[in-house]
């Protein structure tokens, strides 16, 4: 027998708690961190800028290669590149190739200086280069430090690493402004260039926790930002390499500029993946001219912590989820889209506003989790009250005529006995005469009580079918078992010892039952049983009632009984 839960709100918070545990642990482990990038590119346009007057790329493209001849150029050329430079009075210059190995002695027959020594000579004339270290990892020796060949370390003026973090889909959003073996000791390129300008006076970015240096043979990185990429590749003004050692730049066009010097010829360079839409690559010189402008104008992103994240993913999912438990169920998708926009529009907004990315991702999981939750949970009560009568909680009309086509095609698939019992309340209508609809309704309760019970022994479901009508289907069982579970249900009624002034059989309520049952064939459909079923009844009435009647089915009874 249903009744009515009340308790469903509070499950529903329940559900709405463990949501909100499940987005945590979403966030914890960066489950959907892979979302949260989709999500934080989308926004990516909202930084474009124009591309800064006061920095130029330098770049060693494919026309450089057509007039310069084959890559790795000899030193000599950069010399001459860098005197060049030098009389323009340019800004620092940070020199994005690696001279981690000397010139070969072949290479330079002929001249006074090598090419090495040469190239060193320009650089210390110069004073204003900064070249690049890397981190490299060899099976041998682990994780070392590529540093240029000595008297080139000697020359510059500083070294900047180019570490870049790429994101679990091999994006560059990321760096560490400083890092290095053991120590994170070298700045980033940009930032030793802003340090050669002006210096910088605090820099951007999360600290690294303490725990992570000092490791033997680590790779140590701190000052963690998010770098905005203001514009597509191509973006920096940008002039080529030959172009300025042929002269055809003039030097004022150089004078007091940030220079990066790079490689972005096609299958030279090295190239990385940003967030701008089309998967646009671009090449290591230019990622290094977007964090140098990202830092020069204060126009970082930072994460918020991780323990900060891990409340606010909580709170945030908590908050929304709350809404879905306590709000009208119905319009549970309106809610889940309208939360979904509001909290993207907010992490966005902040972004923006802010500067601090807060990943959302897994509060929208949680969202959609405690929506989902509700739902079912409201359906299955929706379900239980839509098979159910109101007044006697037993299974209603509806659910029987469900159930009969199941059990109908249960028992022709497996060829075995469907039997039916359709009881009635004897002069039901006097008894309301007499007693009065109220009283009527406690009796008919009273009955279905007696049914519910019955049933829950013998394993059948009562339904009440009529006003004062109920119906027990039975499965697997031949009709002269369900007529002694009919008898049983007579006799139990009867022993209610209601009080019946206006019966004119017995002064108590009593009831009439009709049984029949087949095994479901061909012949005949779920429609005979029930009619034969009512006849049963028909006849139990009509013999003086407080009785039970089977039908003896034969074929003639079957295919279209009225
Ligand atoms: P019989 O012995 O031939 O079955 O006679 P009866 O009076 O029981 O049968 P009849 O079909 O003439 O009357 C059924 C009555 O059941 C009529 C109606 O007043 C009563 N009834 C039907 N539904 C309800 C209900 O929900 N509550 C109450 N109190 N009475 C109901
Ligand atoms: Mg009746
Ligand atoms: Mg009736």
């Amino acid at each position: 027998m249903y009744k009515v839960d009340h308790s469903l709100k509070r499950i529903s918070i329940v559900l709405v708690l463990l949501s909100s545990i499940i987005a945590v642990a979403l966030q914890h482990w960066k489950i959907v961190e892979y979302f949260d990038w989709v999500i934080y590119d989308l926004q990516m346009p909202l930084w474009s800028e124009k591309a800064p007057d006061d920095v130029l790329i330098i770049a060693i493209d494919e026309k450089s290669i057509a007039q310069l001849g084959r890559w790795p150029w000899p030193r000599r050329t950069h010399a001459k590149l860098i005197d060049r430079l030098s009389k323009a009075n340019t800004g620092p210059i940070i020199f994005d190739v690696l001279f981690s190995e000397p010139t070969l002695q072949g290479d330079q027959a002929g001249n006074k200086l090598s090419d090495d020594e040469r190239l060193a000579q320009s650089m210390a004339e110069n004073k204003k280069i900064i070249l690049p270290i890397a981190g490299v990892v060899s099976p041998q020796e682990g994780i070392q430090e590529l540093l240029p060949i000595d008297p080139l370390f000697q020359a510059c003026q500083s070294l900047g690493h180019t570490d870049l973090e790429l994101d679990s889909d091999s994006k560059f959003r990321r760096v560490f402004l400083y890092a290095g073996l053991n120590d994170a000791r070298w700045p980033n390129l940009s930032v030793a260039a802003l340090m050669a300008n002006n210096g910088v006076e605090k820099l951007p970015g999360q600290r690294r926790e303490k725990s992570y240096y000092g490791r033997k043979n680590s790779w140590v990185r701190d000052y963690y930002i998010i770098v905005p990429i203001i514009g597509k590749p191509k973006h920096f003004h940008t002039v080529s390499y030959s172009d300025v050692l042929d002269g055809y730049i003039p030097l004022e066009a150089l004078n007091n500029k940030t220079i990066f010097i790079g490689v972005t010829a096609r299958g030279l360079a090295i190239t990385y993946p940003t967030p701008l839409r089309f998967h646009q690559v671009m090449s290591g010189v230019e990622i290094q001219a977007n964090i140098y402008e990202a830092v020069r104008s204060h126009n970082t992103i930072r994460e918020l912590s991780h323990t900060v994240q891990l409340l606010v993913t909580f709170v945030l999912a908590l908050l929304g989820s709350l809404i879905f438990s306590l709000a009208n169920w119905t319009k549970n998708q309106f809610y889940l889209i309208a939360l979904i926009v509001a909290v993207i529009i907010l992490s966005e907004t902040f972004l923006l506003l802010t500067h601090i990315y807060m990943p959302i991702v897994s509060v929208i999981v949680a969202y959609f989790i405690s929506s989902l939750f509700i739902s079912s949970l409201y359906l299955q009560q929706l379900k239980t009250v839509a098979e159910t009568d109101s007044l006697t909680g037993l299974y209603n009309r509806h659910f029987f005529d469900i159930n009969l086509a199941i059990m109908w095609k249960k028992g022709y698939k497996k060829q075995s006995y469907l039997s039916l019992l359709i009881i009635d309340i004897d002069y039901f209508k006097q008894y309301n005469d007499s007693y009065g609809h109220a009283q009527g309704d406690q009796t008919l309760k009273k009955v279905a009580q007696v049914l519910d019970q019955q049933g829950k022994l013998f394993s059948y479901k009562a339904c009440r079918v009529g006003g004062e009508e109920f119906a027990c289907l039975i499965e697997n069982c031949p009709p002269n078992v369900a007529k002694i579970y009919a008898e049983k249900i007579r006799k139990e009624v009867e022993l209610l010892g209601i009080e019946h002034k206006g019966s004119k059989i017995k002064s108590l309520v009593t009831v009439s039952i009709g049984v029949a049952g087949m095994v479901p064939n061909n012949k005949s459909n779920k429609q005979d049983l029930f009619n034969v079923t009512d006849k049963a009844l028909y006849r139990a009435k009509k013999k003086g009632r407080n009785q039970v009647l089977e039908y003896h089915i034969s074929g003639d009874d079957l295919g279209g009984i009225t």
